[in-house]
């Protein structure tokens, strides 16, 4: 089954949880998830507390349990790479607390394994195939900007200066237009390009920062892929983007402890992810009014949040019992969303 038709329960906003397995040396006896459904419900408990109040129920289009592989997951991703390709923007984001796998979606824990790779990775590799074999009738051309937020700062993540400057995001209500045009641009032709480009990004993401997973759970990382297509009978011109997102970790940082840096970084998160709740919020109820303005990450997904655009979500949870807070503040965020 390669194209799953993806439910399309709340318009053009889609939210798949996906529950990450228990890792080697961790104990599987205390998990919060008591049952995955196939029809996208999931019910976690707090197996260490009794009541009604440590049981809830929850319902996504779809939910992933531990044992999904990254090929499945994609199998539900895939129509909406093809929306691309036929004109639509296009926002994949992971959102839940660290450790909870966002990454391990977006990307996959090894670059250099085909088997493994994550959504990126596999999005890209789609968008080239499926461009090959509209060839005759449509002549694409792909380039890539990655970018990262970090403090409602945004930085280039592919610049070959070096570059620290700060970027500035301009409104992207005109269509076509672009949202942080001071990022480089880099045309890409094959998967080995962009594979080139994303290791790039992701070693620029390291530096200045102690160690990359320190400072990667607390930025958000936008990889933007711009698609143009021409239509070689009419020359009729397609342009669309697909904006794939790592968010910075959705853990609640204690205030007694967090102190300086740790703070401002975490008001930050909090701030934009609540940005993005926000915006998500008023799309999926067709408000009249979508603040868009709230933070930079908002600002930046813009034009592939609402309107035609097609957006989804991936709810990462983490199963252990340790994160039971954590993971009903995390459904909590869904919840609002879908
Ligand atoms: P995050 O980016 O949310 O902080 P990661 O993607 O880094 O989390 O995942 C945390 C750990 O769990 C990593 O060691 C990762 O390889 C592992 N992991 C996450 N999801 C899965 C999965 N579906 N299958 C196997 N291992 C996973
Ligand atoms: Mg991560």
């Amino acid at each position: 089954k390669l194209y799953n038709e993806v439910q399309d329960l709340k318009g053009n906003i889609r939210v798949y949880c996906r529950i990450r397995p228990f890792l080697q040396g961790q104990s599987k006896k205390h998990t919060t998830i008591e049952y995955v459904g196939d029809d996208g419900e999931l019910i976690v408990t707090n197996p260490l507390k009794q009541g009604k109040e440590s049981r809830r129920l929850f319902k996504f289009n779809k939910v992933f349990s531990p044992a999904t592989t990254q090929e499945e997951v994609f199998v539900d991703t895939r129509p909406l790479i093809r929306s691309v390709l036929d004109g639509y923007n296009v926002c994949i984001f992971a959102y839940g607390q660290t450790g909870s796998g966002k990454t391990y979606t977006m990307s996959g824990p090894n670059v250099l394994s085909k088997g493994d790779w994550g959504v990126n990775y596999r999005a890209v590799h789609d968008l080239f195939q499926i461009s090959q074999s509209r060839r005759n009738s449509i002549y694409y051309e792909v380039s890539v900007q990655m970018v990262e937020i970090y403090n409602e700062q945004v930085r280039d993540l592919l610049s070959t200066g070096g570059s620290q400057k700060r970027l500035g995001i301009w409104n992207t209500a005109q269509p076509n237009g672009l949202a942080v045009p001071g990022a480089s641009m880099h045309p890409v032709k094959s998967m080995t390009d962009v594979l080139e480009f994303m290791n790039i990004g992701l070693m620029n993401r390291a530096t200045g920062a102690t160690a990359l997973n320190e400072r990667s759970s607390r930025s958000h990382s936008v990889l933007t892929v711009h698609v143009r297509g021409t239509d070689s009978k009419t020359n009729a011109l397609l342009r669309s983007s697909l904006h794939l997102v790592d968010l910075a970790g959705s853990e609640r940082v204690d205030r007694s402890e967090a102190t300086g840096e740790r703070l401002r970084e975490a008001q930050h998160i909090n701030k934009s992810l609540s940005a993005l709740g926000d915006v998500i919020s008023a799309l999926a109820q067709k408000s009249s009014h979508v603040p868009y303005r709230n933070s930079k990450l908002t600002q930046l997904l813009q034009s592939s949040l609402g309107g035609q655009a097609k957006t989804l979500m991936f709810v990462q949870l983490n199963p252990d019992v340790a994160s039971y807070s954590e993971t009903v503040s995390t459904l909590k965020f869904a919840e609002r969303v879908s």
